[in-house]
């Protein structure tokens, strides 16, 4: 604060008083004599309060005696009286004579998010009506342990509590979003590779429903990955997800697919089948490697297979926003993509581990915690950026 603002000492006729303060610079901009012609010498700082009057006198004594007055007086001093209060209420003069306006609007200083930009005010997502066509988003990244998993259940999780009806699709053999959902990969009767393997199989024999509300899932497991090598020698074997997903296009409101970490065919399938991917990247360094190939992949999904695909948003997770580090990852990203980044990012706790133990989202595991709500936030986020169904527009 020292020296950051005028002070020092001044005389009735707005000479500085050179005894009371010698240490003032003959430069500063000089202030008006104080109300009660004194001279203040305590280098006060520039907008400090005045200190509360103190009269000896009791409170009846300053109170106006008007007992003798006509109706007719009273009341015009009465209407003088709140008059001249509201403006001492509005308008006070502050040390410099200027007079500050204490009722007007303070304007608000934009928020800088987590992402070092202006955090926007995100809107409450509006109730549907009616349900479907569903949009549908693969979360995608051929790194392994990023949160593509953690952020489909989340997500998917998050845009439920909003009225969304929501299917995901557990598209990687290793069968985590499954397990995450508190299903026993031994136990499942018939799971995404007999819907895409078998023609007489349909969605709604595999579709389960999950403990949240509006949440189903298309289960996986190992058997999964014996679909790849087969789906080689299929025809159209690009569009298969998208071709036993249709039916179900109607019925939901979002299809969120949970990726394997590869670029490989059943990764070429989600795209296919998609309307945008969410990519989700840890914010450490090596995170941003490979991002390149990933958007190359994209690119070629678009251009040879389905012109309509969209990157609907890159989300930094795992970040520490106490590191030098993860800043520096997160200032990095924005550079690389812009405004794809979402302004959402999901911070590293121990609590998504735990849920995933507990076969739970976080945001019912642990409905309070910042990581909960992290995820309603991403789902703000994302429908304020998704193009709205045609009946709801
Ligand atoms: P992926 O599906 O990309 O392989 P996961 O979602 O399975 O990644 O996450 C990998 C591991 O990291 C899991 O154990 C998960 O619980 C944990 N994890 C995910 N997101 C976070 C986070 N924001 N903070 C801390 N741990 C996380
Ligand atoms: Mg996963």
């Amino acid at each position: 604060m020292s020296g950051s603002g005028p002070s020092g000492g001044w005389s009735p006729d707005g000479q500085q008083s050179g005894s009371s303060a010698p240490e003032m610079p003959p430069s500063s901009p000089r202030m008006p004599p104080t109300p009660s012609g004194d001279s203040v010498s305590d280098p006060v700082p520039f907008r400090r309060p005045m200190p509360p009057v103190e009269h000896d006198e009791p409170e009846e004594v300053l109170a106006p005696d008007r007992s003798e007055l006509d109706p007719a007086t009273e009341s015009l001093v009465e209407q003088f009286e709140r008059a001249r209060q509201e403006e001492t209420a509005r308008t006070m003069i502050d040390r410099a004579g200027v007079p500050v306006d204490v009722l007007a609007p303070v304007q608000d200083a934009p928020v800088i998010g987590p992402t070092g930009r202006p955090m926007p005010v995100l809107p409450e997502p509006e109730p549907l009506t009616k349900h479907g066509p569903a949009r549908v988003v693969s979360m995608t990244n051929q790194k392994g342990g990023v949160g593509k998993t953690t952020t489909t259940i989340n997500l998917g999780a998050s845009l439920a509590e909003y009225g969304r009806k929501v299917l995901l699709v557990d598209f990687d053999p290793q069968g985590s979003l499954s397990v995450g959902l508190g299903l026993n990969p031994h136990e499942m009767e018939l799971t995404i590779y007999n819907l895409l393997m078998q023609r007489d199989v349909s969605i709604e024999d595999v579709v389960v429903p999950t403990n949240v509300e509006g949440m189903d899932l298309l289960p996986s497991n190992i058997d999964l990955s014996a679909a790849e090598v087969q789906l080689v020698h299929e025809v159209a074997r690009e569009q298969t997800l998208q071709r036993v997903l249709a039916p179900a296009i109607a019925k939901y409101d979002v299809i969120l697919i949970d990726c394997q970490p590869s670029l490989g065919l059943l990764t070429v399938n989600a795209l296919t089948a998609s309307d945008g991917a969410i990519v989700p990247l840890e914010c450490e360094y090596f995170a941003l490697r490979g991002v390149a190939l990933l958007k190359t992949t994209i690119d070629k999904v678009r251009e040879r297979l389905n012109p309509k695909l969209e990157i609907d948003g890159v989300l930094g997770t795992m970040f520490d926003g106490r590191t030098l580090h993860g800043r520096e990852v997160m200032e990095r990203l924005v550079q690389a993509w812009g405004d794809r980044v979402f302004h959402t990012v999901i911070r590293r706790t121990v609590k998504f581990s735990d849920s995933t133990v507990a076969g739970e989202p976080i945001t019912s595991y642990a409905s309070t915690s910042a990581g909960a709500d992290a995820y309603r936030q991403l789902a703000k986020e994302v429908l304020a950026r998704w193009p709205r169904p045609l009946h709801d527009a």
